[in-house]
């Protein structure tokens, strides 16, 4: 398969939530011949208060493992799938299907193929729609029977199943195990799906079609209309997506950065926008000096003191040795001279707390350590971040004049981002006086 002559396009659940929406997809599709490999979510809310099907899914299997009636609930469901079917004119009943899967949840199937069931469906009256071939993803998205994503063998079974078809509709966010077993990524991963088609054809360009007009410079909830972002470069957006910014399934990045393959977030309500660009490298005129501001919320910070601390040596590696023992990941370590202090967030050092304060007691024997549990981080990316001067001073000077209190700072080795932490009540300010200074 040639680069540059596949297009892989994944659409999310609003974006297939209705037989409407299946119209918008088949135009797009259509209007571009390279759009060969189209990857669907199950179908999503069309509108206010309405539900997903996949929350549908997991609502009607509870109710069947706790014994209740469950029938009536995918009845609901299966109408969703006959309202879309009977008015795209599809011949296609799934009667049988959803006789499968009434019995499997009778059985028991599991959680994972009670929630894949509203991608497969979807898949299946895509591919009718579009008259592609279906590819069922349990024959080509690979995990162990744990239920671990298995990356080298799911690539070889995709390249093998799809080399030689010219088209075919993929279901998003499930696989199986070699007894066939389903399992599913985690939630919104059918962007994971499309990344790992797209690697395995070696597409020219990933399409991400959503219901959003690209990545926003900052979250809307906080700031008033924030400005989208035209292009980023794949470090930067896993720099954001890691901090909140949520378009794009955090694992879906790896399998195309490696390929050099773009992403494109792209409108389905409006394909003639632009959309946002990722790639590895931006041409200069794409170059803007902030790229996003994000964060998160709810972090403890974990100090600890002890004299001398940087004469000795050892230190650093007996205290990631105590967050080892205890399985804890942390975010950030910044450091002093006789300081060294570890961020991670609440809910982990709350489930580890007297375990993690026991080892470091053993292991470093500290002067002293201090928790404080309030503590919310934000993060501004860019390449700017390193190559405008004066960004600093503006950065500093907007949180002081917001009277924001900095606990911490912390400059990435990276240098496209600057993450501080400030108390969790000033999350939202700190947020909208660094928009104001840096961007608008
Ligand atoms: N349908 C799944 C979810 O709601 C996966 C996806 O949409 O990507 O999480």
């Amino acid at each position: 398969m040639q680069k540059q002559s596949v297009i892989v396009a994944k659409f999310g659940g609003s974006s297939l939530a209705d037989a409407e929406q299946f119209r918008k997809v088949k135009t797009i599709i259509e209007e571009n011949p390279a759009r060969r490999f189209v990857v669907p979510s199950a179908p999503g809310r069309r509108g206010e208060g309405d539900e997903k099907v996949t929350d549908l899914l997991y609502r009607c299997y509870a109710e069947a493992c706790a014994g209740r009636e469950f029938m009536g609930l995918l009845g609901q469901i299966q109408e969703r799938y006959r309202e879309i079917s009977s008015s795209l004119g599809l011949g296609l009943s799934l009667e049988h299907e959803f006789a499968v899967i009434g019995q499997a949840f009778q059985a028991r199937a599991g959680e994972q193929y009670a929630a894949s069931r509203g991608e497969y469906l979807n898949g299946l009256l895509l591919a009718a729609y579009l008259g592609y071939p279906f590819v069922d993803a349990a024959e080509v998205i690979r995990f162990d029977p744990k239920g671990r994503f298995q990356d080298e063998r799911t690539n070889f079974f995709l390249q093998d199943r799809l080399r030689g078809m010219a088209r075919a509709v993929i279901p998003g966010f499930y696989g199986a195990d070699d007894a066939g077993n389903i399992h599913t990524f985690s939630r919104g991963g059918s962007d994971v799906t499309g990344a790992l088609v797209a690697r395995a054809v070696q597409a020219g360009l990933y399409e991400n079609w959503t219901d959003v007009p690209g990545f926003l410079l900052a979250d809307p909830g906080i700031v008033d209309r924030p400005r989208k972002i035209d292009a980023m470069t794949y470090a930067e957006l896993r720099e954001l997506s890691y901090r909140g910014a949520t378009v794009l399934h955090e694992e879906a990045v790896y399998p195309v950065r490696r390929e050099g393959i773009s992403i494109h977030i792209r409108n389905t309500n409006h394909p003639e926008e632009r959309g946002t660009v990722i790639r590895s490298r931006l041409s200069p005129e794409e170059e803007t000096a902030i790229t996003g501001i994000a964060g998160r919320k709810h972090f403890t910070a974990i100090s600890i003191a002890k004299n001398r601390l940087n004469a000795q040596t050892g230190f650093a590696r007996k205290l990631l040795e105590a967050f080892e023992e205890n399985e804890l990941a942390f975010e950030h370590m910044p450091s002093g001279i006789d300081t060294i202090c570890v961020i991670l967030p609440c809910a982990e050092y709350e489930r580890k707390k007297d375990a993690i304060m026991d080892s470091l007691q053993r292991l470093l024997q500290p002067d002293k350590i201090k928790v404080d549990d309030d503590m919310a981080l934000v993060t501004v990316v860019g390449r700017g971040m390193r190559s405008v001067s004066g960004i600093a001073a503006r950065f500093f000077t907007a949180l002081g004049d917001a009277r924001v209190n900095i606990k911490m700072i912390d400059m990435g080795s990276n240098e496209i981002n600057c993450t501080i932490g400030v108390s969790n009540r000033d999350f939202e300010t700190a947020i909208r006086a660094l928009y104001d200074a840096l961007v608008e």
